[in-house]
C-alpha cells in the first residue's frame, strides 16, 4: 500500500514541478517571466455599484496574472504619474474612473497619443456638459452621456462584427448580465472612424422599468482605431463578471489592446 502511495506522490510531484525543459521548442523561461504591465485605475469613493464592479474587476484581472503572465498594479488616482511613469504600462484598465484635473488629463492624453493602451468600462467614459474635455469625446468617438435604463438589467447584445480579435470567438447574440447601460449622443456609430463591436438589440425595447428607453441606436462596445483602446459599456453593480460570454469579451478586449503594444505583441514572444 505504501509502495503505491509513494508512486502516486512521485507522480504528483512530477506533474506539479515547473517545466524547465527546452527540448519542446519553448524557451526555458516560457510562461514564467511577466511579459507586460497593466495599471488598473479605479475609484473606491464612487457610487456603491461602481465600487462593487471595481472590486470584482480587481479580482478578475488578478486571476489573469496567475502564473506571472503579467504584472498588475492598481491605483485609485493618476495624481503623481507623469508621462514616463505611465508609459511603463502597456495598458491602463480604467474600471470606473477617469483622469481628474488638467494635469492628469494632459498626461493621459500624451500617453494615449503616443501609443498608450486603454480598456475602459462604463463610468470610465462618463461625460456630460460639465466635463468640458473635448479631447475625451474625440478619443471615445462619441458625444456626451444621453440617457440610461433603470434599474440595471440584463439585455440581449448583438455583435456588429465577428471580424475582430475582440469578437471572433463570441456568439452573434448573447444575453449580458444586468447593468446600467449608457446611451450617447451622438452615437459613436455616426463617427465613421469608429469600429462598433457590439450593440444592445432593438428587440430589448422598451428597456427599463423606472427609466425606460424606447428607441435609439445603442452601441455598447467599440474601438477607435486611431488609438489603442476598447470601450465596454457594462460595469454597474456586482454582476459584471458573472457570465462566461461577457467575461470572454472582456478578456478578448484586454488581450487585444495589449497585443498592439508598441513594445511588441507579448503573446507572440
Ligand atoms: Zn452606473
Amino acid at each position: 500500500m505504501n509502495y503505491i502511495k509513494a508512486i502516486i506522490v512521485s507522480l504528483l510531484v512530477l506533474v506539479t514541478l515547473p517545466s524547465v525543459a527546452d527540448d519542446n521548442g519553448y524557451p526555458a523561461n516560457y510562461a514564467r517571466a511577466p511579459r507586460f504591465k497593466a495599471l488598473l485605475f479605479y475609484s473606491d469613493t464612487a457610487e456603491e455599484a461602481h465600487v462593487q464592479f471595481a472590486s470584482q474587476a480587481i479580482d478578475f484581472f488578478k486571476r489573469l496574472t496567475y502564473g506571472d503572465g503579467y504584472i498588475l498594479e492598481t491605483t485609485t488616482s493618476l495624481a503623481g504619474y507623469d508621462y514616463d511613469s505611465l508609459s511603463a504600462y502597456d495598458i491602463i484598465i480604467a474600471v470606473n474612473a477617469s483622469p481628474e484635473g488638467p494635469e492628469q488629463r494632459a498626461v493621459f492624453e500624451k500617453y494615449m497619443e503616443n501609443g498608450g493602451g486603454w480598456l475602459g468600462f462604463h463610468a470610465a467614459a462618463y461625460n456630460d456638459a460639465s466635463t468640458k474635455w473635448p479631447w475625451l469625446n474625440q478619443f471615445l468617438g462619441c458625444g456626451t452621456f444621453y440617457c440610461n435604463n433603470w434599474p440595471p438589467q440584463c439585455v440581449l447584445l448583438t455583435l456588429d462584427t465577428t471580424d475582430s480579435p475582440v469578437t471572433k470567438n463570441l456568439p452573434g447574440e448573447f444575453v449580458a448580465p444586468e447593468s446600467e447601460w449608457y446611451q450617447w449622443n451622438p452615437s459613436p456609430r455616426e463617427n465613421k472612424n469608429i469600429e462598433i463591436l457590439a450593440s444592445i438589440s432593438p428587440r430589448n425595447y422598451p428597456l427599463g422599468i423606472k427609466d425606460v428607453i424606447s428607441f435609439g441606436d445603442f452601441p455598447v462596445a467599440w474601438r477607435n482605431p486611431a488609438y489603442r483602446m476598447v470601450y465596454l459599456n457594462y460595469g454597474h453593480g456586482d454582476r459584471g463578471f458573472t457570465d462566461a460570454t461577457q467575461n470572454l469579451l472582456t478578456l478578448n478586449a484586454f488581450r487585444y489592446v495589449v497585443s498592439l503594444s508598441p513594445k511588441g505583441n507579448p503573446f507572440e514572444k
